[in-house]
Formats: structure tokens, sequence, C-alpha cells
């Protein structure tokens, strides 16, 4: 398949590279600090157990957001390997540039991800 028209895909491919990085630089530092949070409690020993299960269950859910975004980012790097990126992987339609330029992870048209919902 062609590269579809009106994108840059060299930028997009930087995009994607630039924020894969960033998460998982984010998610490094995340369980550094889930440790950190475990070292307090045992010294201050005042964090009531409820309030240390909320902040576990946030830290899970930040992470499995995380992970999300980075397979979303790999499968749009692949998609420019191949050539395929740019259009949508349920209709074959060529995606929006703008939309593009706004998620350039998106996998989806307007039209599929509207159906999606
Ligand atoms: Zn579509």
């Amino acid at each position: 398949m062609s590269k579809a028209p009106g994108i840059d895909v060299k930028k997009m491919k930087k995009t994607l590279v630039a924020w894969r990085k960033e998460l998982l630089t984010l998610i490094d530092s995340g369980e550094e600090t889930k440790t950190d949070t475990e070292l307090d409690q045992q010294r201050i020993g005042r964090l009531s157990r409820m309030g240390a299960m909320q902040q576990q269950a946030m830290e899970d859910e930040t992470g499995r957001r995380r992970e999300k975004e980075l397979q979303r980012i790999s499968t749009a790097l692949n998609r420019i390997e191949s050539d395929d990126y740019g259009y949508c992987t349920a209709s074959d339609e060529p995606i929006a540039v703008k939309r593009l330029e706004n998620d350039p992870a998106t996998p989806l048209c307007i039209t599929c991800a509207q159906k999606a919902d």
C-alpha cells in the first residue's frame, strides 16, 4: 500500500518514538516511586490502610493505561514500517491528517472510531 497523501510519516515516526521513550521513562520511574512509598509507610506508619490501597489502585491503573499506550505506539510504528500507516485498520480508508496529528497512534478513521464508541 502506498503512503497516505498529506502525511509526514517521518515526522509522525519521530513523534511516536519520542512518545514511546517518554512512556518507558515514566514506567521506570513509577516503579521507583512505589518502592519509596512503601518505605515511607514503614517509617511514618500513619497512612491509613485505605489510603495506601487507593494509591496502589491508582498506580496500577496508570500503569495499565501506559502499557496500553505503548502497545498502540508499537502497532503504529509497525504500520509505518509496512507502509500501512495513515490507513484505518478496520476499513482501509485513509485517516484524516488532522486526526493523526492529534493522535499519531490512532489505528482507526473517524467513522470507525465513532462506531467503536
Ligand atoms: Zn475506518
